[in-house]
């Protein structure tokens, strides 16, 4: 059997795993992310006791990921100073002697929501994670979409609600951005208390719900999705969904000739991920697999 290695890299720990090409999951194992000189060398260390025909990765961002780039597969400007400019992907095909993928965490999760998840009979999705940041990857017509770089879901800008208290979001770069007021630290900046601890009836849940409502619209009005899958640990919420839903039917008002858009429909149109919280794994495994089919085109 063809092993695989994945990482998943996160801004506090780097989640190391081997499985196969097709997503399951066999052995794991974490490292806090402290820096490069001392974090590479136990992941490093971690994969050489495998045989792994490849590497995937999932990584926080943002990241180089223009194949002409000479930067391909570094991360870029991270506030994370130690990793900034860091040259993941080579650093990591070098030391292990193996061909690798890199995308976004988001990417690597919308690839897997795609092929083997909640999109498994569609042709695009979008993935949205919200957490400690909020994120989201994409696929359109079987393609993860890359651009200028790459998509930074997080960072729309959506219309404040006129009854939200906190006058600016949580993004030191934006005012009004969606990781701004919706990720996990903007709710509890403007409650003075964690997400995790609110009761369903907690009024923030009201706000929040408003603008992941718009997100969606937004998400469906400029890439007309065929699903969106919302994970994360906010999401955790499951009483969240029907209320975006609902909102999200009211704000289009009618107005996308679809469906799948429909007070009717729309429970199987925004949903949990099929993979639960191993989809960041799961796209890693897949980016590995493909890694090994692009070497393998190579070699013809
Ligand atoms: P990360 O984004 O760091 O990878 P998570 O997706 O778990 O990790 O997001 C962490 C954020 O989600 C924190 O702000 C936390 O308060 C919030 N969170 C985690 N679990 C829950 C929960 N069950 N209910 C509400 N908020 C949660
Ligand atoms: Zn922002």
């Amino acid at each position: 059997m063809m092993l695989i290695g994945a990482l998943e890299a996160g801004g506090t720990k780097m989640v190391c795993s081997i499985g196969t090409a097709n997503g399951d999951v066999l052995q794991r194992s974490s490292f806090p992310t402290t820096t490069p000189a001392e974090t590479i060398p136990q992941i490093v260390d971690f994969f050489s006791k495998f045989s792994i025909a490849a590497i995937g990765i999932g990584s926080f961002g943002p990241l180089d990921l223009n194949l002409e780039s000479p930067n391909y597969g570094s991360i870029t400007s991270t506030p994370k100073t130690e990793w900034q400019n860091f040259p993941l992907l080579t650093e990591l095909e070098n030391e292990l002697g193996v061909p690798g993928m890199i995308d976004t965490d988001v990417n690597a999760a919308a690839l897997a929501e795609y092929q083997i998840g909640a999109g498994k009979r569609k042709n695009s999705l979008v993935y949205v994670t919200v957490g400690t940041g909020v994120g989201g990857g994409i696929v359109l017509n079987g393609e993860i979409v890359h651009g200028l770089v790459h998509p930074e879901v997080g960072h729309m800008i959506l219309a404040p609600m006129k009854n939200d208290s906190m006058s600016d979001g949580s993004c030191p770069f934006h005012k009004h951005c969606l990781e701004g007021l919706a990720s996990g630290p903007a709710i509890e900046k403007r409650w003075g208390l964690s997400s995790r601890l609110m009761m369903p009836d907690h009024p923030a849940w009201d706000l929040e719900t408003d603008y992941l409502a718009q997100m969606c619209v937004n998400l469906i009005v400029m890439l007309s999705p065929e699903i969106i899958v919302l994970g994360g640990g906010v999401m955790q919420q499951a009483h969240l969904y029907p209320r975006i839903r609902e909102k999200v039917v009211d704000l289009l008002n009618g107005y996308v000739a679809s469906d799948a858009v429909s007070e009717e429909h729309i429970q199987s149109y925004i949903v949990a991920p099929a993979l639960g919280v191993n989809s960041g794994v799961v796209g890693a495994l897949l980016l590995g697999a493909r890694a090994v089919d692009s070497r393998k085109k190579m070699m013809e």
